[in-house]
């Protein structure tokens, strides 16, 4: 027997009108016997309709996605709403309240949890609840994404190549209405336990995005976050009004992308986000610091294109990925 979900949502999920409240997800510990877990969530809805899902902070140092959907919580007006959003703003809530990628509790990675367990961790028990019971509700799913405190982004929203040559179609033109000034068709290292992986198995329309990072945020990132979401709401014919475009470029990640450091030491970086790279091309140099008269370690690019994203601290780890090169789709 497959056990319930141990969260409860606070509020109903599936009635009109704006309600804001929380998933209690109930979690016994020192200081707290009888304790929860209180992750913030609104749903706004008026009449039957499509449902969009969408979610911040899957991990907890990452801000675009919270400051775009705390705000859409608050402003979303329900008489401009045909169908239904579900506004989760930090799925990952201990992680997100600790300002850490994983959750303080059980070191659980959101994104590598899926599909969850009712009788896991905490961070297994809130994928499982996603899995479930919000995951089936949804139409549209926009999970937002950032950099985090290791890596900074060209911003870009993101969508995976899927098998399903329609699935796919539909998830680049919701990438293209959310207007990024970058769009991307997705690869990834590792895609096993995603919240991805799940959405897009159950056969959502899932975008994502990767919008900054440093673990903070920038004035220019912010309002693409806020544009991109309310043009996904119009793009899928929830929320009212026309889509405000905004001119983007596709970008691809093809083998070769991904470039990790072999030492560890400290970070010179030899091109900057945007810049145009050569296969060859010296992307970062990692200087040995123990001591002087040592040269440092080059990475070079193994394909040409631009740099789309970048270690972010001064300092790198053998084994940490210091640059990603994409290149522009045809
Ligand atoms: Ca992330």
């Amino acid at each position: 027997m497959i056990r319930p979900s141990p969260v409860v949502p606070t509020i109903p999920l599936d009635r009109d009108g704006v309600h804001h409240g929380h998933l209690r997800l109930p979690y016994s510990r020192d200081d707290s016997a009888w304790g929860s877990v209180m992750i913030p969530i609104c749903v706004v809805r008026n009449g039957s309709g499509p449902t969009a899902l969408l979610t911040g902070a899957n991990h907890g140092d990452e801000y675009e996605g919270p400051l775009a959907l705390f705000e859409l919580a608050r402003t979303l007006d329900p008489k401009q709403v045909s169908g239904s959003v579900v506004i989760v703003p930090a799925m990952n809530f201990p992680a997100f309240e600790a300002g850490t990628r994983t959750s303080p509790i059980d070191k659980g990675n959101m994104n590598r949890s899926f599909p969850g367990m009712p009788d896991g961790t905490v961070t297994q028990k809130i994928a499982d609840y996603f899995q479930r019971e919000l995951l089936p509700r949804a139409e549209i799913v926009l999970d937002f994404h950032s950099g985090g405190k290791t890596l900074d982004f060209l911003p870009f929203c993101a969508a995976h190549r899927l098998p399903d040559d329609a699935m796919s179609k539909r998830a680049f033109a919701a990438v293209e209405a959310f207007g990024a000034p970058w769009s991307m068709k997705m690869t990834e290292i590792d895609a096993v336990g995603m919240y991805d992986t799940a959405a897009e198995e159950m056969g959502k329309v899932f975008i994502t995005t990767e919008l900054g990072g440093g673990g903070t945020s920038r004035a220019e990132t912010v309002r693409i976050a806020r544009r991109g979401a309310a043009n996904l709401l119009k793009h899928a014919e929830i929320l009212r009004g026309p889509v405000e475009a905004a001119p983007t470029r596709w970008l691809d990640m093809p083998d070769g992308c991904f470039s990790f450091a072999e030492d560890s030491g400290m970070i010179e970086p030899a091109v900057d986000l945007g810049e145009p790279i050569a296969e060859g091309d010296v992307l970062a140099r990692i200087w040995p610091t123990g001591r002087t008269g040592q040269p440092p370690r080059e990475i070079r690019a193994r394909i040409s294109g631009l740099l789309i994203a970048r270690h972010f601290p001064g300092l790198v780890k053998a084994g940490d990925c210091v640059a990603v090169v994409g290149c522009l789709a045809e």
